[in-house]
């Protein structure tokens, strides 16, 4: 994976408080929840991705979505690739789309890390 991604990626987890640093199989990495489902994804303390960890768009890019860090979370690839199947795919004023988006945008601040102690 690039530089770049791996980048994005740490960010990501940095500011995402259900990420804790973690074991795996003798490992040091990142272990948090999927944006969606919740289910665990793993990143490495490289930003690569160990286990199923992609990088989500809540406003997806085809509707000019970026990789600013308030757009972004990470979600497991089998959410991901459902959302752009389903969701992404329709007009950006969908009401499925744009409540999803919302519901995102609620959950991606609830879990902001705060900075400090
Ligand atoms: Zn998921």
């Amino acid at each position: 994976m690039k530089a770049a991604r791996r980048r994005l990626i740490l960010d990501i987890v940095a500011t995402d408080a259900t990420f804790e640093r973690t074991e795996i199989r003798g490992q040091a990495a990142w272990v948090g929840k999927c944006i969606h489902c919740l289910s665990h994804v793993v990143v490495g303390l490289d930003g690569e991705p160990i286990q199923r960890a992609t990088i989500e768009h809540i406003v997806p890019r085809v509707h000019g979505g970026t990789d600013a860090l308030d757009n972004v979370a990470l979600a497991c690839g089998r959410c991901n690739a459902l959302k752009g199947m389903r969701l992404d795919v329709r007009r950006r004023d969908d009401p499925k789309l744009t409540a999803v988006i919302e519901r995102l945008k609620e959950r991606k601040v609830s879990r902001l890390r705060r900075a400090g102690p």
